[in-house]
Order: C-alpha cells, then structure tokens, then sequence
C-alpha cells in the first residue's frame, strides 16, 4: 500500500500562488502548513450571487443582507476615534451608507466611483438611514447563466490578513487550485467503507469538494455531516483505544477479596444503609478492582447522593488487601471535612489515618511520608500536597480524587507514578457532567452514576428575590434559625477582582451581624485570605453548631457538609453559573427538614443570568442543570475540560451534534471492540490515518 495522502502533507508553499510571504502570513495567522490544513480551513458561509436584496427592503429587522449596487460617492468623515470612510452605493431601490473605521487606506485604494459592488454585511441605523459598518465588499460579477457552482465559499481571515489585501476571497482562491490539482485518490477514505456505506455518509473527497464549493445547500449539509461523524469518529476511536488497550494490557493490583476491615464497618459502623445506587457502584468497583488490570473510573453523582461513604468503603477494600490509598481533595476545608468524617467512621478500627495539606507542620509531615514509606499509614487525605514527588508509598493501590473538576489531567498523571503497578483510579465529579460531554472529555475513563439520593431528603425549594426585599429574607432567615436551623450565606468571589470581591464580603459580614447581632447569633466567616487555622476554627465552630451562620465566599462550594444548615442566601446570584449555583445549594438539604435556597440579584440582572436563575427554581436535579449548562455556555466553558485538548473540534459541536456523537461512539466501540489493533484489512487506512496524525494535537498526552 502507497503511503497515505502525500500530497495533502505537502508544505504550503507548494501550492501555485503561494510564495514565501503567503506562505509565513498562513502560518502564523491562520495555523495553515500544509495542503489539508488548508482543506481544513473551511469557508464560514457561502454567498449566493443569485441572492440579492433590494436596498429598499432593508428595516429595523434585518440582520445580515447582501446587496449589489453602484458606488456613487466616499469621503473620509469625523476626527480622532470617530474618523471613518463613509460611502453611497445605490442600487434600483434606493441608497445606503457604508462605513469604515479601520483598513481605510486598503478600501480607498480599491474603490472606484461609479462601478458595481457586491456587498455583504450586517445592517444598522444611524441618523435614521440604513448603514453597513465594515462591510465585506467586491467587485460585482453577475451570476453565471449555467448556475453552476454559485456559492462562492468566504473564509474566515485576520484583520493582519485583511489589512495585506489577503481576504477570505483570496484564500477562497488558493483552496480553488489545489482542488483543480487533486484527484479523488488523493484524499482516500479514512473511515471504514463499511461505515460510510451503512450510514449513508458522504465520502470524504466529495465532502472535502462540496464543503467549499457546494453545488447546492443539500450537498453542503451532506458534506457538513460527513466531516462533523468523521471528527467525531476518530476522537471516539482514540478514547476508546485507550480505554480498551488499557484494559487489555495495563497491569492493576489485585483486590482479591473483600476482609475484616470491609466487612467490620459495613456491619458496625454504618450509620445507614447504602441506597441501591451506592450498592450498584461499590459492585461496579469491586469487579474493576479484582480483574488484574488498572481500574480508570470516572464516578458521577449528584451533591449529596453520598460519594464519600463509597470512596471509604473502596479504601477498606484496599486496605484487606494490603494496599494504601490516597485520598485527594480540591481545598484544604474539604480536605479537613473528609479527613474528619472519615476519622469518624473508622475510629473504633485499626485504621491508621492521616492528613496532608500544605499547611501541615514539619514534624508531623516527616512522620506521615515515613509512615507511607513503612506501611504504618493506610489511608492518607490530602490536598495537592500528596501529589509532591517527596511524598512515596510503599504500597499504593487505590487513589481517589474529589470534586474532580479542579484537578488536571496532568495532575491526575502524576499520581500513576507512585507505584511500579500503576494504582487503580477513581474520580469523583462534584456535580454531573453532561453526558455528551462525559463522552468526549472523559470518554477514555468507564463511568458509574449514582442517581439516587439518600432516603427521606426533602427537595431545597429555591426561590429569587430581589435584593430590595432583603429585610424580608433576614427575617425569614431568622425564624429558621430560631427553629434551631443554620444558615449560609454566600458571596461571589471574582477572580480578577479579587481585592474587590474581598471587600464585597466584608461589607455583607458587616450587613449580616447588623441583621443577627451578638451575642443572641453568632456567626462564622470563611475566605480565602485567611491563615488556615482560622478557617478551620470558623468552619468547626459552624460544624459543631456554636455558630449558626456563616458567612463565606465559594471556598465552602464543594463537599462541606453540615445538614443541619437549612437556609443559603446567596448574594449576586447573577454572577455565578448554573453548575457552581447548584453545587452551592447542594451544602443545604443534606439533612430531614425542609431547606431553602434563596438566590439574590439587583433588578438589572442580565437576560442569561435570569434564565440561570428560573432554572435553578425549577429542578433540583443535577443532571438536567448540567445539560442546561453546556446549552447556555458552550462546551468551550465548561470548568476542567478547557484544558482538556479533547473538545478542540473544529467542525462538530458537541451540544448542538450531540445525534451524530452519539452515533459516532457506537460505531467507535464496534471498530474498536471487534479490531483493538486496528489491523484488519477494511480498518487499514484508519490505521494509516491515525498515525499520521499522531503526535499532531494534544491527543496522545491524553490519559
Ligand atoms: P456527596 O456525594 O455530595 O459527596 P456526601 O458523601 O457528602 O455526598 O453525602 C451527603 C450526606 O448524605 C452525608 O451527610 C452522608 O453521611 C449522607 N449519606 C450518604 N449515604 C447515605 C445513605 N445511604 N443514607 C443516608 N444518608 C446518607
Ligand atoms: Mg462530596
């Protein structure tokens, strides 16, 4: 077999029209290097000459219009900032202004009064006449009388680009010859053709063609399809090469049984009984733990469905087979939060338990590494502190990572060094990742849900209100509190702003205590500015109930968990997102009482942040706020899977193809299931594909 597509690896400046100037500027502006990137710079719409507005037709409503008409007039207008070139161009109907503000030399330049424009652009008002800011603009052709190939591709650009003269029109152009130089061989299937027929896919040469220069809008979307399943594809047969090769050949301790330690808890000191979901779980991990290969797996649950007491029991399960476990969590709070409650359930055990933060002391940091070197220690919790090169086990099986979102990927990576036979893994999401996103960003990992909260919970009614009825929130917070209840409550914290949002807190403090004053109420605050002791004896003082409010920025967003809290206001709701809104609420409803959660804002909150905030009033279930979110916000946005290298689609979408993704992952895992070396004759230029590939994108640094 020829070696695959060496014409579509060929460099740019291979390409007629392409010298070495052309060649730097696609480079550097537009990542362009090759003959398939370009293929892969694919036009953002197609303009259809046959398509012409009428001046006249231009009102208040219009968006977008292309026009064709006569310049009849320009001037440079206006000084300082507000200086621009306006143009007249009048078409049958009547006139309109064009405008612009930079790249003036180039439009004077190219511009001759009284020829035709074709002109494209987004219309507005200004002085009641209709007008065109920056408009795309060229010399008119009329369509051909044949129809053929009438919509003409426009390509994204950079003002760098445009300033040169170097268009979308003129890149349009080179993509033109290098079509007029290949072949159909030249851009040969790499999916099987097996798939392609089935699915009724377009083939990848026509849908390279007809992608820029499409002879209708069918064909478009036909090609449109084609290259969005085969984006998707190949990410999905990577993710599941990993998973499966990991499967089939990746070492794992073995947890050949369950022992005393399991055992002893689950009949002594549960202080409840598992729910069907928690059961199902620890079943899901006691399999993966037991087949000799390194467990990866990603667990899913919503706040509350009780997460910790499963990574605890998977501890114990460790521990009976004479291996340690790591224990890791996002913020030194919750690090404390579980080393205590952990503590708590195993006390009576001969469990040896320690806590690692960055704030632990020298002396008790040298016991802990040479009881993790000896094996004295069996469990340890901590913060990023135990991911530390200095800190080594003698006998690490299982590591367990909280509240996921925080930690990197290559953070994760470290910890698979800890020990000859890779540890098994398992993290925890703080809240559900959509599942299409969980597919693509996680797809490499097996994932458990649990769906089903502890008994006897109550749903947390959320309500909005505005923060001119504040007096009437204090007072309902109050008659909560004098039930015995505690409250929250909590402020945005703005990364950028920090100093700003600092104040922000200490303002409210000073509001609350105004509202609840001492010493009848006694309240806790938290923040990210204070030395850790005394977070944590504000945060043990609200634990243990001697205070009843606290006050505290999103540090106490994840894990904390004190169910007798029954209130959280939270302050600027505005200002946060949907995902952290929810994983902000799920501090309260953690025990039986009825809670309440009662979102903030000023009377000016934006149309998103209001949509956030209906939501929010309207279910409590995690999973639906978290497709909600990925509509609102975009993949692009979701926190922990920016850096991820694993959304980077250039055509596919995972919110708006999510019938395409789910289709290409089926196909993915028959490929790959049924060929895992991918060597069968009709996966071969697959294969080929693949590996030409490699090492081009962040895909292989993927674990
Ligand atoms: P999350 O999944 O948000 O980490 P936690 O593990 O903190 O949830 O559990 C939330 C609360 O529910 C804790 O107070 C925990 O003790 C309690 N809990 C966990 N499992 C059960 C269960 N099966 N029955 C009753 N309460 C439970
Ligand atoms: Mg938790």
């Amino acid at each position: 077999m020829p070696p695959l597509n060496t014409i579509l690896s060929s460099p740019i400046e291979y390409l007629k029209g392409v010298g070495p100037l052309r060649a730097d500027m696609l480079k550097k502006e537009l990542g362009i290097y090759t003959f398939l990137d370009l293929l892969e710079h694919y036009p953002n719409r197609h303009i259809d000459k046959t398509k012409l507005s009428k001046i006249r037709e231009i009102s208040p409503n219009t968006e977008y219009i292309q026009i064709a008409g006569t310049l009849l007039h320009y001037e440079l207008v206006g000084a300082g900032r507000a200086k621009r070139l306006v143009a007249q161009l009048k078409d049958s109907s009547g006139m309109i202004e064009l405008a612009w503000f930079q790249g003036i030399n180039w439009v004077v330049k190219n511009l001759q009064i009284g020829s035709d424009y074709l002109v494209f652009g987004k219309t507005g008002f200004f002085n009641g006449k209709p007008q065109i800011v920056h408009p795309e603009i060229e010399p008119f052709v009329p369509a051909k009388a044949d129809g053929k190939n009438f919509l003409e591709p426009v390509y994204p650009s950079t003002e760098k680009l445009k300033v040169r003269g170097f268009n979308g029109r003129q890149i349009g152009k080179l993509t033109y010859t290098l079509f007029s130089q290949l072949q159909p061989t030249d851009i040969p299937e790499n999916i099987p053709e097996e798939i392609v027929v089935r699915l009724q896919l377009m083939n990848r040469y026509q849908a390279y063609r007809n992608i820029h220069f499409p002879a209708s809008q069918a064909l478009y979307e036909k090609a449109m399809e084609r290259l969005k399943f085969e984006e998707l594809y190949i990410a999905q047969i990577r993710l599941n090469l990993v998973k499966l090769q990991r499967h089939a050949v990746s070492k794992g301790v073995v947890f050949e049984k369950v022992g005393d330690y399991f055992n002893t808890l689950y009949a002594k000191y549960l202080p409840f009984t598992l729910t069907g979901a928690q059961k199902r779980v620890l079943k899901e991990i006691r399999t993966d733990t037991a087949r000799g290969h390194q467990m990866n797996r990603l667990l899913q649950g919503d706040v509350g469905s009780g997460k910790t007491i499963v990574a605890l029991l998977s501890m114990l399960l460790a521990a009976d087979n004479g291996y340690q476990s790591c224990f890791m969590a996002p913020t030194e709070i919750l690090a404390q939060q579980h080393y205590q409650s952990l503590g708590k359930l195993v006390k009576e055990m001969p469990i040896e338990l320690a806590l690692l933060t960055g704030s632990t002391k020298t002396k008790e940091r040298k016991r802990i590494l040479q009881g993790l070197l000896d094996d004295t220690i069996h469990f340890v919790v901590g913060t990023h502190a135990v991911i530390e090169e200095v800190v080594q086990f003698k006998n690490l099986g299982l590591v367990i990572v909280d509240e996921q979102h925080r930690f990197g990927v290559a953070q994760r990576a470290k910890l698979w060094e800890k020990a000859a036979i890779p540890p098994h893994v398992l993290v925890m999401t703080a809240t559900p990742i959509p599942r299409t996103l969980a597919m693509t960003a996680y797809g490499d990992l097996d994932y458990s849900i649990m769906d089903e909260l502890p008994p006897g919970r109550k749903p947390i009614t959320t309500v909005h209100r505005y923060e001119t009825a504040r007096a009437k929130v204090m007072d309902f917070v109050r008659t909560e509190i004098d039930k015995g209840r505690q409250a929250y409550f909590i402020y945005p914290l703005i990364e950028e702003s920090e100093k700003m949002s600092y104040e922000d807190l200490m303002q409210g403090y000073e509001q609350v205590k105004s509202f609840f004053p001492e010493p009848k109420f006694r309240i806790s605050m938290v923040h990210g500015r204070q030395p850790s002791e005394q977070k944590d004896t504000n945060m043990q003082r609200f634990v243990s109930g001697d205070t009843q409010i606290m006050v505290s920025t999103t540090v106490i967003e994840v894990g904390v968990d004190v169910p007798n809290a029954s209130v959280m206001v939270i302050e600027s709701a505005e200002k946060f997102g949907l995902s952290q809104l929810h994983q902000l609420r799920g501090r309260v409803g953690r025990g039986s009482e009825q809670s309440f959660c009662i979102l903030l804002t000023g009377v000016k909150a934006s149309k998103e942040a209001r949509e956030r905030i209906s939501i929010m009033s309207a279910t409590n279930d995690g999973f639906k706020i978290a497709e909600k979110d990925l509509e609102l916000r975009g993949p692009g946005d979701i926190e922990g899977t920016r850096q991820s290298g694993a959304l980077n689609f250039k055509i596919a979408n995972i919110v708006n193809d999510r019938g395409l993704l789910e289709m290409a992952r089926e196909e993915a895992e028959k490929t790959v299931t049924e060929d895992i070396n991918l060597d069968l004759a009709k996966n071969l230029q697959l294969n080929q594909f693949l590996r030409m590939q490699k090492g081009k994108n962040g895909w292989s640094k993927i674990s």
